[in-house]
Formats: structure tokens, C-alpha cells, sequence
């Protein structure tokens, strides 16, 4: 049996029959990790210790013929913005460096009650602010599938180690597109949930309104099954919702024939790349095949919806990120005379050059003057965006996009241009902006097999509709 391709129902039964331990799986893990993640560099930090004792207590359990919980034994990795107690978190940034938590992020703790194991946690832009994961303070992540390109962001980490089989399952967070946009890029499964489903307590704040935790995976099936684990009201976070789970996993083999899928034409025009475009048609015609009603939509006040989104972003960044002062948390400068320089060089020493231009711009934008005509109108822009979803949702169950106008792009292709790089998000941020879920499915490669992502996006806590057209799809495909 390989022990790094496996499912999470494959590795977790494999470990409750006892054909091997969650210990061969973590170190079997550990050894693709050593031989394969410096060309990648997907991980920042491994918790060794703390995998090898979650293992031993699964494996002691599958000696004692309990059932497992769902996601015994299984190996798993978690973006560096999430807290993990004991287990130093970066958020990517320096200013982070030796930031050791003493908390679990409430996702971390609900997916290691479930019996998984953390191997370590995963690169990703600084402060989750990129789409490319060359934000990083420490170093980049490669494209498992071509080196020289990027494996997408912030998320990047996360996505590259499902794709390279080095973890089986990895924690992301999407803010205008990070779980989904590497998703497709490294050709796994991102699921982004709707806003309010899954807790943050723990998760290292980029701007509030907009920041999801959700799973990236080999399977939708698998990213049912996280979902599930993770998903739920919170009392530590009062932004959770109290809105019932459903068993999104026994939801997945309902039919899909006869469900309304949208075709938005504002997804599909300039700046889309061909092979991407006949990639998301085909993908298109396969749902028709399997019995969905493809119906046209508008959405549109799509063309405004990046501005919107690098406005109320960077403005709730620059409220977040004000904590980090030199006080608190780790990097503090040498050498200073003054309270305020304290301040100033410990900023400036520890926040990367994308982070400060955030900051920046979000200051910029919340400023006396210049709050009604920059945060204000954003806002009332974002209720127009979220109206034109509320409107389609009227007529379909679920809409189909591609993932991101074009497949991954070159390092350093984009790094010196942050505007093309933001315009890289024109698919995914809508769906933060409007708080509804969003899953992102490989649909094909290009000729020159780079992956391909299909987006599906649904109603607000409807995850299952998504999930189940995404499975179906996956099957057929
Ligand atoms: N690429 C987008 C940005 O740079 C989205 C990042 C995210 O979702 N965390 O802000």
C-alpha cells in the first residue's frame, strides 16, 4: 500500500483494520516531506512531536478495536495562520518569527479531536496578503506540477503539499480567494465556506468581514468530511453562526439531475485565458450531461468588485495588523530611544513590503475625508454585488466559474506589478465580498499540464449543493 496517496476514508480505515499505524502514515508522511519539500517548500514548521503523540494515541485506540473518529490517523497540515499551541505560528511574516502561541485555533482543535494528526504547519503569504505565496517572509513555494511556476496564494503551502502528496488533507484560509485560487492551481479540491460556518477563533485576523477557514483536499468527498469536523457554532468566536450542519458526506450521492446550475457571462470575457475558457465549457457540458438545467445569469457589478475588495480589505488590515507594535508578540527593534521609534522600526523591521503597502492603502482609505468616498462607497458597492447574488440565487441552485482567468503563472511573472497581481482574484473575490461558499474542482490541464479549476458557488449555507455538484462532476469527469 502507498501510504501517501491515500483518501481520508482509505487512510483511516487502513489504520482502524490495522493494515498499518497512524505512525507509519505520519512518518511515511515525514519521509516524502524530506525528500521532496526542499524544491517545494511547503512547510514552515513540522510538529513532529506532537504528530507522533496524536498518532500513538490513534493507534493505541485501533489496538483497542474503538472506532476511529473520522479523520483517525490521517496526516495533515495547517496554514501558519492558524494558532497551534505550543507550535510556533509565522502568518509567513518575520514580525511573527518567533510567535509560539499558547491556544489552538478552534478549526485546529475540532480536526485533531477528529483524530487527525498535524505534521507541521504551511507556508503562505505574509499575513495571508498574495496570490502567489511569493509574499512569504521565509521563502516561496513551487508549483509541485512545474518548479518554475507559483503553486498560487496565500494559501500555496497548503495546496502544495496535497498536491505532492505530502500531507492528506491541509487547512486554508480564503479572504478574496486563497483556499480556492491555489486549489486550482495545483490541481487539488478548495472548499470555501460560507462566512460565519466555520469558527476563527485562532485564525491570525486579515480583515474580519472577509477571512474563512476551509479544507484543501485530494477529493470532494474529503473536503465534505472536513467540513463536517470543522463546521459549527463557536462560543469563542460571536461571528460563528448557530445554523445546523447537515451530514454534508451523506448529502454528496443525492441526484443532480435537474438542478439549475448559472452561467454568469461576466465571468467569461476579457482576460480569460482560451484553454481555461474551453476547460470551464466542457466542464459546462458535462453537468448538462448529467442532467442540470444551465441557466444564463447576471452578476453585474462584477467589473467593480476588485476595487471593492482591495478598499474594505486593506482598511480592516490596517485596523488588524495595528496590534503588532513591538509591545506584543516577538519582534521588537534594537537599539531605540523612543517609545514612538520603538513603534516605528519594530514596523518597519518586521512587516514585509506588500503588507506595509496594505496597511498603507487601508489607512489611506479609512482617513478622515476620505472615509465616505473610499470604506463607505466600497461598502455600499459590496451590498450591489451581494444583491446581484442574492438575485441569481432566485432563479438557480448554483453557479459555475473558472477558478482564476489563467493557469499558474510564472515566479516573479507578476511580483513586480501588484495590480496584475490583484486582477488575478477577479473570480474568487466576489464570493468573499457576498459571504456565500465556494469550492474549487480540477477541470482539466492545459498542453502544457498545468491544472485547471472549475468554481462552484452556492447560496449562503447551502455547502451541499456545491459539494454534491462537485462530486458529480469529479465522478464523471
Ligand atoms: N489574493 C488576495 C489578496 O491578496 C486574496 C488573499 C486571501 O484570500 N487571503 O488579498
Amino acid at each position: 500500500m502507498d501510504l501517501t496517496s491515500l483518501t481520508i476514508d482509505a487512510a483511516r480505515s487502513a489504520v482502524q483494520e490495522r493494515k498499518t499505524t497512524a505512525l507509519a502514515l505520519a512518518e511515511a508522511h515525514y519521509d516524502r516531506i524530506q525528500k521532496e519539500d526542499g524544491q517545494i517548500g511547503a512547510f514552515l514548521t513540522l510538529s513532529k512531536e506532537r504528530a507522533l503523540a496524536q498518532a500513538d494515541r490513534i493507534d493505541r485506540m485501533a489496538a483497542e478495536g474503538k472506532p476511529l473518529p473520522p479523520l483517525g490517523g490521517v496526516p495533515v497540515g495547517i496554514k501558519d495562520v492558524m494558532s497551534t499551541r505550543g507550535v510556533r505560528t509565522t502568518a509567513g511574516s518575520k514580525i511573527l518569527e518567533k510567535y509560539i502561541p499558547p491556544y489552538d485555533c478552534t478549526a485546529v482543535a475540532r480536526m485533531e479531536a477528529a483524530g487527525a494528526v498535524m505534521l507541521g504547519k504551511m507556508n503562505c503569504d505574509e499575513f495571508a496578503m498574495g496570490s502567489s505565496n511569493e509574499n512569504s517572509a521565509y521563502h516561496p513555494v513551487r508549483n509541485p506540477r512545474d518548479l518554475s511556476r507559483v503553486p498560487g496564494g496565500s494559501s500555496g503551502g497548503s495546496a502544495a503539499a496535497v498536491a505532492a502528496d505530502m500531507a492528506v488533507v491541509t487547512l486554508g484560509s480564503d479572504t478574496g480567494g486563497s483556499i480556492r485560487q491555489p486549489a486550482s492551481f495545483c490541481g487539488v479540491v478548495g472548499l470555501m465556506p460560507t462566512y460565519g460556518r466555520v469558527s476563527r477563533y485562532g485564525l491570525i485576523a486579515f480583515a474580519s468581514s472577509l477571512d474563512h477557514i476551509g479544507p484543501l483536499t485530494k477529493t470532494v468527498k474529503d473536503a465534505a468530511t472536513v467540513l463536517r469536523t470543522i463546521a459549527g457554532r463557536d462560543a469563542m468566536d460571536s461571528t460563528s453562526a448557530d445554523v445546523p450542519v447537515p451530514d454534508y458526506v451523506a448529502e454528496l450521492d443525492k441526484p443532480v439531475r435537474g438542478m439549475k446550475v448559472g452561467v454568469a457571462k461576466e465571468y467569461f470575457g476579457e482576460g480569460l485565458d482560451d484553454e481555461v475558457r474551453q476547460a470551464v465549457e466542457a466542464a459546462i457540458d458535462k453537468l448538462r450531461g448529467l442532467g442540470c438545467e444551465i441557466v444564463p445569469v447576471s452578476l453585474s457589478h462584477t467589473p467593480y468588485a476588485i476595487p471593492t475588495y482591495y478598499l474594505i480589505a486593506t482598511a480592516e488590515a490596517s485596523a488588524n495588523l495595528a496590534r503588532y507594535d513591538g509591545v506584543r508578540y516577538t519582534l521588537r527593534a534594537r537599539g531605540v530611544k523612543t517609545l514612538s521609534e520603538m513603534y516605528r522600526r519594530s514596523r518597519d523591521e518586521g512587516f514585509g513590503a506588500e503588507v506595509k503597502r496594505r496597511i498603507m492603502l487601508g489607512t489611506y482609505a479609512l482617513s478622515a475625508g476620505y472615509y465616505d468616498a473610499y470604506y463607505l462607497k466600497a461598502q455600499k458597492v459590496r451590498t450591489l454585488l451581494t444583491r446581484d447574488f442574492d438575485e441569481a440565487f432566485r432563479k438557480v441552485d448554483a453557479i459555475v466559474t473558472p477558478t482564476s482567468p489563467t493557469p499558474a503563472f510564472r515566479l516573479g511573472e507578476k511580483s513586480n506589478d501588484p495590480l496584475a497581481m490583484y486582477l488575478a482574484d477577479i473570480y474568487t473575490v466576489t464570493a468573499d465580498l457576498a459571504g456565500i461558499p465556494g469550492i474549487s474542482v480540477p477541470c482539466g490541464e492545459t498542453k502544457d499540464n498545468l491544472p485547471i479549476g472549475l468554481q462552484i458557488l452556492g447560496r449562503h449555507f447551502d455547502e451541499s449543493a456545491i459539494l454534491r455538484l462537485g462530486h458529480a462532476y469529479e465522478q464523471a469527469a
